[in-house]
């Protein structure tokens, strides 16, 4: 029996999360059992006729911040796994590693900022953490949440189907997945690598952990370089993977 993964995601969006979260991997986890996602609406908390959850700012300025008094008593009510972590671009970004260790662990939370952000009290008194999917400015954390759920959330013990997908993917060690294919073996004139199609499983993946290497020192230098650069069994390798002759075209724009 795997154990439940609990997150619990705090917006006044709650249809846009829910939704989104209800689809494919994210969607058949959550049937199973294997992922508790629980979406909680900001403003059932809120007190006055309007339901508003936004205020001016103090000291002036355009936009409006989200109050404290709705997202501390959502959350208070809501009880939710912990670590919390405000979404914003100030944050801690996420990466493959980072959401390896949160997927580790037993749960988390997330909540959305709206307007041009959240009283700083929610951040400093409430939530355990800052959390950004990357340098730039999103209008609201709910794209965030859904990114953070999916990220850890196909990590989660028993939600991918197949536990091996996950070992060789990109980042995995620290370089880029290689490239796949599928039928037709020539599609408008550009043949699969033949190797692939030799049934030669020794070959398959050596040529596979070639093209890994290939494609990560020609689309992200730095992943090789953060590893310690290439090893001289890496390098020979990449020798041979050169004499193939014609690597597949660059992945990524210039
Ligand atoms: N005025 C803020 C941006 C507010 S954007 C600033 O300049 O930093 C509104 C909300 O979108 C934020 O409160 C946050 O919850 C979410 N958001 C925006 N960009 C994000 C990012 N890169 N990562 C995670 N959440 C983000």
């Amino acid at each position: 029996m795997t154990a439940v993964f609990r997150f619990d995601v705090f917006t006044i969006l709650p249809d846009m999360v829910d939704a989104a979260a209800g689809e494919s991997l994210l969607g058949r986890a959550r049937a199973r059992g294997v992922l508790d996602v629980r979406v909680h609406d900001l403003r059932e908390h809120t007190t006055d006729v309007h339901r508003s959850v936004d205020d001016a700012p103090f000291g002036g300025g355009a936009g409006m911040v989200l109050r404290p008094e709705p997202v501390f008593a959502s959350v208070e009510a809501a009880d939710p796994a912990r670590p919390l972590f405000l979404l914003g671009p100030g944050g801690r970004r996420l990466d493959q590693a980072w959401a390896r260790e949160l997927a580790a662990g037993g749960g988390l939370s997330l909540l959305c900022g709206r307007y041009e952000g959240v009283d700083d009290r929610v951040r400093t008194e409430l939530c355990d953490g800052e959390l950004s999917i990357g340098d730039y400015v999103l209008g609201g954390g709910e794209v965030a949440a859904l990114v953070v759920l999916e990220a850890v959330g196909r990590l989660v013990p028993g939600v991918m189907g197949n536990a091996s997908s996950a070992e060789d993917e990109s980042f995995a060690d620290g370089l880029l997945e290689y490239p796949h294919y599928t039928r037709p073996a020539e599609f408008r004139g550009h043949r699969v690598p033949d190797v692939l199609r030799s049934g030669d499983h020794g070959a398959v993946a050596r040529w596979r952990r070639a093209a890994a290497l290939d494609r990560t020192r020609r689309d992200r230098p730095d992943l090789i370089e953060a590893r310690g650069g290439l090893d001289p069994g890496e390098r020979a390798l990449l020798e041979w993977f050169d004499g193939l002759g014609g690597p597949p075209a660059p992945t990524t724009a210039p």
